[in-house]
């Protein structure tokens, strides 16, 4: 194998298993041949891989992104088999975690060093170190720039959300409001630090965090993505507020510019691709995992095995209420596919 400089058990001219998406919700299982890791690059086993909207997305419609859907898989956890030249940070036997795009629904996937981080040498839960939504979160807050005595409201108490609820430096945040129509997971945000919680299908959101914060906030973090939020959003805000847009709105709507104007609110779009550098993000992520800023223990509600993922795919588009986080695991020990 070539460009390999040092190697532990990895399989020679072994063939491995690689998802893809195709159309109507099919999955298609190739065996491939394992690539050897080029100049800094690593070779990765898996052990875990989050799936994000994004897969599901890509699950339903592979016209969505082809080249994605081809490979998809970008949350990975695994260990180190292999590492190419010129790598010497990371070493064989080594546990990392990767938001490399594409092609962590395999065996084994070829990463670029930029690309991973390792993770404690004691980790055995891998499905706890999927790091690459943590990444997004540490970008958004780097963003943010939360001030001491702000009042903060977070519009949406699913993963994301309350990932971001984790993440907020709550010792000096005045009130940290949070907002869903699940119990469960506003009860859940109150025990990751949200000192109130509102359920907006009980109340009027706007009205009850006007009523709480007596005035209105300095930072809303919107987590949800649906149509009407960014409006709802707006109408907490006081002038020069900052308003924080962080769920993905797949669909076109109208937003209340004339307000953002009057308001001379600070408007931040916080997707990962606003990262100047998004490594050092999943650096300080894995950073603040092992500080258990993050910790995933309980968001991590479905566990799959690799050999199940279409069920995984399928349950996981169903989006049930109990549902906050799937993560694939149980790769396959052995390659043969059954
Ligand atoms: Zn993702």
């Amino acid at each position: 194998m070539r460009n390999i400089s040092e190697k532990s058990t990895m399989p020679d001219n072994e063939e491995i298993a690689c998802i893809s998406f195709n159309d109507n919700r099919e999955i298609s299982i190739t065996e491939q041949k394992i690539n050897c890791p080029g100049e800094n690059q690593v070779l990765v086993r898996m052990k875990a891989c989050g799936i994000c909207k994004y897969d599901i997305k890509c699950y339903k419609d592979s016209g969505t992104d082809p080249a994605y859907s081809a490979k998809p898989g970008h949350e990975g956890v695994g260990i180190v088999e292999a590492v190419g030249i010129n790598v010497k940070d990371i070493k064989p036997g080594e546990k990392v975690t990767s938001d490399s795009f594409g092609g962590a629904f395999a065996d084994y996937f070829v990463a670029d060093l930029d690309t991973v981080v390792k993770i404690p040498e004691d980790v055995e839960e891998y499905e706890f170190w999927v790091a690459e939504p943590v990444a997004c979160v540490v970008s958004s807050l780097r963003y943010l720039r939360i001030e001491p005595g702000d009042d903060v409201v977070v519009i949406g108490c699913g993963y994301m959300g309350l990932l971001i609820i984790q993440g907020l430096p709550k010792d000096f945040i005045h009130n940290l409001t949070a907002i869903d129509i699940d119990d469960n997971r506003l009860s859940m945000a109150k025990k990751f630090g949200a000192n109130r919680i509102v359920n907006s299908r009980d109340e009027d959101a706007v009205q009850a965090v006007l009523d709480i914060s007596k005035n209105k906030v300095d930072v809303v973090i919107e987590a949800v993505g649906a149509k009407g939020v960014i409006k709802q959003a707006t109408g907490m805000l006081k002038n020069g507020a900052r308003l924080c847009i962080f769920g993905h709105h797949a669909e076109d709507e109208v937003i209340p510019t004339g307000d953002w104007h009057m308001k001379g609110l600070q408007v931040l779009n916080t997707t990962p691709y606003m990262s100047k550098n998004f490594h050092k993000d999943l650096i300080d992520a894995v950073k603040l995992m092992e500080k258990g800023v993050f910790d995933q223990s309980e968001l991590i509600s479905h566990t799959y095995s690799f050999t199940d993922i279409k069920r995984a795919m399928e349950e996981v588009a169903e989006n049930p209420s109990d549902l906050i986080k799937a993560v694939v695991t149980n790769y396959r020990d052995k390659l043969s596919f059954g």
